[in-house]
């Protein structure tokens, strides 16, 4: 069976008071259910604080971004040396906020996984159309492209350690949700493009819906068979919407 995520992206949020503040209360009700791996993303410079506050507690820690260069003279940016060291197990590459703020292309955010990869760490690759694309119809299309490009990067054969989130950038912090049916149609299509690619393994690859869920639509979204978790912007933020989507994603697996 796969694994199924959850995972909050807290995005530039919080203060070292308010992060200790959202761990606590989501320590306190984290479920823990085999196959279930619940994952914060905090902003880089309180992932030290993160990882020492939750000691032995089931919730894994992870990053919004990292540079694919291994060090050097690159002003504001972290290596995966770093975040190893840190104890992060995830690292989310390519979310819409990174591509249309910080103009990465499919090569950069490519050289990422690959990095990512190289390291040990999990990237958590992020794909969606816009609105305009969804509305011209060409929403599989871009997708098949955001992905094909890392496939042509790193190999089939070395996907398969690659976890993918569809987040259609118009249900990003909008609180437009994609329907369970739009969303299941574009996640099976990503798992019949990788077999097509020669995966043989596409049917225990986690992919992950974003944008928008929280705590009154999750249980729908990951009752769809080929959505095994969410990566979650807003609704992290709140320890009890949080918890009740991982108690959803925990529900989805029996
Ligand atoms: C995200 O940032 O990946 C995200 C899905 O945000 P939100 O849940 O706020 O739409």
């Amino acid at each position: 069976m796969r694994k199924t995520i959850v995972a909050g992206n807290w995005k530039m949020n919080g203060t070292s008071e308010s992060i200790r503040a959202l761990l606590d209360g989501i320590t306190a009700g984290v479920p823990v259910v085999d196959g279930l791996v619940t994952l914060v993303c905090p902003p880089a410079v309180y992932l030290s604080q993160v990882k020492e506050q939750l000691g032995n507690a089931p919730v894994v820690v992870g990053a919004q971004n990292v540079s694919a260069q291994p060090k050097g003279a690159f002003t504001g940016e972290w290596s995966l040396e770093m975040l190893q060291d840190l104890g992060c197990e995830y690292v989310i590459l390519g979310h819409s906020e990174r591509r249309s703020l910080f103009k990465e292309t499919d090569a950069d955010v490519a050289d990422k996984v690959d990095a990512t990869l190289t390291a040990g760490l999990t990237p958590i690759l992020c794909v969606g159309e816009t609105l305009a694309q969804r509305e011209a119809g060409e929403t599989l299309a871009v997708v098949a492209t955001q992905i094909d490009a890392v496939v042509q990067r790193i190999g089939i054969e070395r996907f398969a350690s690659v976890v993918i989130a569809y987040e259609p950038v118009w249900a990003i912090g909008t609180g437009l949700t994609a329907t369970p049916e739009q969303a299941q149609e574009v996640h099976a299509a990503i798992r019949a493009q990788l077999t097509g690619s020669g995966m043989k393994v596409a049917d225990k690859l986690s992919i992950l819906y974003g944008g928008s869920m929280n705590a009154g639509n999750a249980a729908e979204l990951l009752a769809q068979q080929d959505i095994d978790g969410g990566l979650i912007g807003g609704a992290s933020l709140k320890a009890d919407e949080f918890l009740t989507i991982c108690a959803a994603a925990a529900e989805s697996r029996k």
